[in-house]
């Protein structure tokens, strides 16, 4: 599996599947949520309301696919991230969660490329540094037959740096 970085807008990234840092409600919200809502259009949001329908919210560490609306993709896995409370043991066994489940439905898809944004590091106030450290960490170990690159869309300069440091 090759990993990229990528600094940018993970709605205009290439890739079959982008990762949604989503809530657990699926009715979208701000920061990459939003962006993702806005740019994919109301065809994912239809979606998300028919899973909501069909069970309930989207518990935290889990993940849940849509197509991708006019994205350039075709699929968005809306996984929902930990809000960090400061329990660092389990916050970080939820953001590991988060990367294996998105992984994992992407691996059932047949998904070749994965664009994934820095879950939990904006509205949810994980720390960078350790929430970077869990994600390749995380890609890293996974053992995938489909999968044959995974983009990390670094959208602030922080996690740009953190990135790098750690792909180096
Ligand atoms: P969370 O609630 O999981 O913290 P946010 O959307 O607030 O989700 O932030 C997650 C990360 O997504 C942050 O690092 C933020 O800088 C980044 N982000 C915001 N908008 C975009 C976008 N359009 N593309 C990629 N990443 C984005």
């Amino acid at each position: 599996m090759n990993i990229e970085l990528i600094k940018g807008d993970i709605t205009k990234t290439q890739a079959d599947a982008l990762v949604n840092a989503a809530n657990s409600s699926l009715l979208g919200g701000g920061g990459v949520d939003g962006a993702i809502h806005r740019a994919g259009g109301k065809q994912i949001l239809e979606e998300c309301i028919q899973i909501r329908n069909r069970q309930g919210k989207c518990n935290t560490g889990e993940a849940v696919v849509t197509s991708a609306g006019n994205l350039p993709a075709k699929y968005v896995i809306h996984t929902v991230g930990p809000v960090w409370n400061g329990k660092e043991d389990k916050s970080s066994k939820l953001l590991e969660a988060c990367y294996k489940n998105s992984l994992q439905l992407a691996e059932s898809l047949g998904v070749k490329t994965i664009a994934f944004p820095n879950i939990s590091t904006g509205i949810y106030k994980f720390p960078k540094e350790l929430a970077g450290k869990i994600a390749v960490e995380t890609v890293k170990n996974f053992q995938s037959e489909n999968i044959d690159k995974v983009i990390f869309v670094c959208f602030d300069d922080d996690n740009e740096e953190i990135y790098k440091k750690l792909l180096d």
